[in-house]
């Protein structure tokens, strides 16, 4: 079962208060973009799928929250999504 991350996909945007001032974090990308040394486009179509198993129990997706207020980082977890619509494709894909 293939789970898509709701901001990764674009399909909400990240809405975290930061935990000291509670300003709205601004989405600072995937906490797992800054380990991969890939193009824009692999990166993201990369991440995706590094997520499906790695993170596949869990159904999470770790983005960094950055509070331009504090100038802190702050880990966000988000819960990620099943779009009926996506998964007999993604799945097809997943097993070749
Ligand atoms: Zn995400
Ligand atoms: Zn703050």
């Amino acid at each position: 079962m293939i789970h898509l991350c709701p901001v990764c996909n674009g399909f909400a945007a990240l809405q975290q208060a930061c935990t000291a001032c509670g300003q709205p974090l601004q989405d600072a990308g995937r906490l797992s973009d800054f380990y991969g040394d890939y193009s824009p486009y692999q990166e993201i179509d990369n991440a995706k799928m590094d997520n499906g198993y790695m993170d596949g129990l869990r159904h999470q997706c770790i983005h960094t929250g950055w509070c331009p207020s504090c100038q802190t980082e702050q880990a966000v977890v988000l819960a990620e999504w099943t779009p009926a619509i996506l998964v007999t494709d993604m799945e097809k894909d997943a097993y070749q």
